[in-house]
């Protein structure tokens, strides 16, 4: 592979511990940097700290060799050409993204430059974050020929974090200079020209040497707006789909047909067209309301966002009136909750519907049995401690005795449940998907009363002629 580089990847969270060790991966040489002590230490030791697919497999790999986990900025930065920042950007109170963790690393990257350096914007940031880092650098005395400051935002997804970072739609460089270009190009080149993928133990996946990844370079304020206008779009491909399935269960249409027959028009595309309880995480809400900010500041209305977050914060409730209105009365009722990660294959809980919907049925008086592949431990920190709050260690012991079972994650395991021994298991065979796993008539022909988003509700027997009596 090319000439490796020697970088520093500032924060060890799903960004920067996934950049990293992928860095490692296509040859490079990466100090990974956190300043909370525990976790550099149970990286340090060998441990991982997040559930993500492949990421035990790299870290292993690389551990001790491509790369090394440290406390210390300053050391990192000076043995850096280099400096990735990946640490937090967190909503504020107006809606704008919280930059004082950025800002904060940009003062002690500061005071560690001696030589030329790259910094890196990883985390996203709104427009013109660029230009503040290059003013607080200067601020603190550092020449403007020591550095350039580059925009990579990333758009890896949790849950299959690695494989998009090894093999990305397109990797965008805003950069003002061509030498930073020409040293985030340089970064790139295992995965532009294809080398990585003809490597023997390299990752298999869409990208290879015939069909490599793309990177594309523009202006640093066009790539830090290319990040937030992906995240805004995709946010508002989920929430017209939600809002179609308002119009479909009004008219008895299914929302699953209709978006496999929108998503068939490839100007559409079927991807994010999946109705349900709505989006969540760490990116999305927060990327639409600092987008929203921006525009505001700018003078441009941009309300259209503002309808996005609202149709998402309405899906949830709209959700627990379902509960509501099949179960009737939700106090003392006992509910098994599939699901508390904001989707499948992670364990993050940072705004996840699934803990919305979770809070509310506690509220409302009901006792919760909660399973969830990797996110259990993240949750009961979360989640209140009550005699109400129960965990599993399955889904089948979730269901034990519950009045209703509720999908809230697409976890794959939860559509693959064995539908016999779940009918077993629960007191009433009733299920709320909040994901649209089953098909509607499957459910009732293994005898469920199933209630899903944006499709007709199928009855079981004894709940039709109570309710048609
Ligand atoms: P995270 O909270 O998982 O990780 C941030 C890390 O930064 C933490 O480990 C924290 O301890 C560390 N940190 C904070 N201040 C520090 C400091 N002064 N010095 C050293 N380390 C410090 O966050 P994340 O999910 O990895 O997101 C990071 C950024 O990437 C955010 O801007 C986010 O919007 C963006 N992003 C996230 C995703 C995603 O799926 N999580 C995808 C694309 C982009």
């Amino acid at each position: 592979m090319s000439k490796p580089v020697s970088i520093c990847v500032i924060g060890s969270g799903y960004v920067g511990l996934v950049a990293s060790v992928c860095f490692a991966e296509i040859g490079h040489q990466v100090i990974c940097v956190d300043n909370d002590e525990a976790k550099v230490e149970t990286l340090r030791l060998g441990g991982v700290p997040i559930f993500e697919r492949h990421l035990p497999e790299l870290l292993a790999r690389h551990h001790n060799r491509g790369v090394e986990f440290t406390t210390d900025l300053a050391g990192a930065v000076e043995r850096s050409e280099a400096v990735f920042i990946a640490v937090g950007t967190p909503q504020g109170d107006t809606g704008a993204a919280d930059l004082s963790y950025v800002e904060a690393v940009v003062s002690e990257i500061a005071r560690a430059i001696k030589s030329y350096k790259v910094i890196v914007e990883k985390s996203t940031v709104p427009v013109y974050t660029n230009e503040w880092i290059r003013r607080v650098l200067e601020r603190h005395g550092v020449g403007p020929a020591s550095f350039d400051v580059v925009s990579n935002p990333e758009f890896l997804r949790e849950g299959s974090a690695i494989m998009d970072f090894l093999h990305p739609d397109r990797i965008v460089v805003g950069a003002n200079s061509e030498r930073s270009a020409d040293v985030l190009r340089s970064i790139y080149e295992p995965l532009t020209a294809g080398s990585y993928y003809v490597q023997p133990e390299a990752l298999a996946g869409p990208c290879n040497a015939l069909n490599p990844a793309r990177l594309l370079v523009t202006s640093a304020q066009s790539a830090e707006i290319i990040k937030h206008a992906s995240n805004a779009f995709l946010a508002l491909k989920i929430s017209f789909i939600n809002a179609v399935a308002r119009v479909a269960e009004s008219v008895d249409a299914d929302i699953e047909d209709i978006a496999a027959g929108m998503g068939l028009d490839s100007r559409i595309g079927p991807k994010f067209l999946r109705a349900g309880l709505g989006y969540g995480g760490s990116c999305f809400p927060k990327d639409v309301a600092a987008f929203h900010w921006v525009a505001q500041q700018e003078g441009v209305n941009f309300d259209l966002l503002h309808e996005v977050k609202k149709i998402n914060e309405t899906q949830k409730a709209l959700f627990v009136d379902k509960v509501r209105s099949t179960l009737w009365t939700l106090r003392g009722k006992r509910i098994a909750a599939l699901g508390l990660s904001f989707k499948g294959e992670t364990d993050d809980i940072r705004d996840s519907p699934a803990i919305a919907v979770i809070r509310d049925m506690l509220e409302a008086g009901a006792s919760v049995t909660a399973y969830d592949p990797a996110a259990m431990d993240r949750a009961r920190y979360l989640l209140p401690l009550s005699s109400k709050m129960h965990y599993a260690t399955n889904a089948y012991e979730a269901a034990r005795g519950a009045d209703a079972v509720l999908i809230l994650t697409d976890w794959k395991e939860f559509a693959e449940l064995d539908l016999d021994r779940l009918s077993d298991e629960v007191r009433f065979p009733i299920v709320i998907d909040g994901r649209n796993l089953y098909k509607p008539k499957t459910m009732l022909e293994y005898g469920f009363t199933y209630v899903s988003v944006g499709r007709p509700a199928s009855y079981h027997e004894q709940e039709r002629s109570a309710l048609t009596a």
